[in-house]
């Protein structure tokens, strides 16, 4: 059972099909591991049906009512009515993945033990979602934050100031946040991590190495 988990308004969005699709798709590979965020999921989208019930005017309820039923049409599998139906990880991953696992990919390094493969560039707009992989002991940079990063395990885990985390947890970030993870020693922690602004590094090389980034990517830092 997950120990980290999307907080409430997360949930709710997610609920009422709010999120972007990066961050959906992040909420979903956490529903897949953890039972108590699917049974809230599950009573959020019970209170959104009665609280259209006891909307007032039949022409504003049927437009939402349709709305809804649109969203939930589009996107089936967000419906936790029961846990066993979920699909695992890969499944939502499989359009990403050309090998249909993540051991096979190809892997691009982007520290020292740490490696990453973006799914599909441009997918998700500025959004970047990718597979990073953190070898066994390894340590990712200390890095901050310019907007959200969302970050669920999927295999092994990782460490850093603020707490352990292991196989489906989700951890959010933000531009209040500094961090220097540091993957578990028994295996290689791979999780799915979404970053909604580029990261920014501490230390002097990675300050060094940030400003570089942005000489090389002005667009990234444009707000
Ligand atoms: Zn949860």
């Amino acid at each position: 059972m997950s120990r980290h988990h999307p907080d409430e308004s997360l949930l709710t969005e997610f609920a009422g099909g709010q999120l972007s699709p990066a961050v959906a798709l992040c909420v979903r590979v956490h529903l897949n591991h953890c039972a108590l965020c699917q049974q809230n999921v599950e009573r959020l989208m019970m209170v959104g049906g009665a609280l259209l019930d006891s909307l007032p005017g039949e022409a504003v309820a049927d437009s939402l009512f349709d709305q809804i039923m649109a969203r939930i049409e589009q996107e089936p599998e967000v419906l936790p009515l029961a846990s066993k139906a979920h699909a695992s990880t890969l499944t939502l991953l499989q359009p990403w993945l050309p090998s249909g696992n993540w051991k096979d990919l190809a892997w691009k390094t982007q520290w020292f033990n740490v490696f990453e493969y973006v799914l599909q560039l441009g997918a998700f707009g500025r959004d970047r979602l990718s597979l990073v992989r953190i070898n066994a002991g390894g340590r990712a940079p200390g890095h901050g934050h310019h907007g959200r990063e969302v970050t669920v395990v999927l295999q092994g885990g990782f460490s850093d100031a603020r707490g352990h985390y292991e196989v489906g947890d989700f951890v959010v970030m933000d531009g209040r946040h500094q961090h220097s993870p540091r993957a578990f020693e028994d295996g290689d922690c791979i999780c799915l991590s979404l970053l909604e602004g580029p990261v920014r590094l501490t230390g002097a090389l990675g300050q060094g190495i940030d400003l570089l980034r942005r000489f090389f990517n002005p667009a990234l830092y444009r707000s």
